[in-house]
């Protein structure tokens, strides 16, 4: 591959960039909500509105946030190579806000990927720096 853009070989990788990007509304279907917990990863601020909606208790929401945490460390666990990248906070395209489901969206200036939360990691490999040069 001689271009610069990445492509993904990683399947969580790939489920992570797909799902972002999808113009469905991931907190209307239960399915959908629980597909995006383990993805995306849902806010603590969310709990209260999916024990309305679903009758995710305390219990079951943590559940969903350890197989979050463990879907980034199995994802990240498969991308060996450690590039150094950052994270540009990004204008949402459907949404034409900052706020996705109260959250501020940030993009990976490696991969494009669009991100919740600063991860010390991106789902390319890169390793996230803050405030410093890279190359
Ligand atoms: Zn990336």
């Amino acid at each position: 591959m001689s271009e610069s853009k990445i492509l993904i070989e990683n399947p969580l990788e790939s489920l992570s960039m797909t799902v972002p990007f999808s113009c469905r509304d991931w907190a209307t279907e239960k399915r959908d909500a629980w597909v995006w917990g383990i993805i995306c990863g849902w806010g603590d601020d969310c709990q209260r509105e999916f024990e309305q909606k679903f009758g995710w208790d305390v219990n079951t929401f943590g559940r969903l946030k350890r197989l979050h945490t463990k879907f980034e460390e199995m994802r990240r666990a498969q991308s060996a190579d450690e590039r150094t990248g950052r994270w540009v906070p990004v204008v949402n395209t459907w949404t034409q806000d900052e706020h996705v489901y109260g959250a501020t969206w940030y993009k990976c200036d490696q991969c494009g990927r669009l991100c919740e939360t600063k991860q010390p990691y991106c789902h390319c490999g890169a390793h996230m720096i803050e405030g410093e040069e890279h190359d």
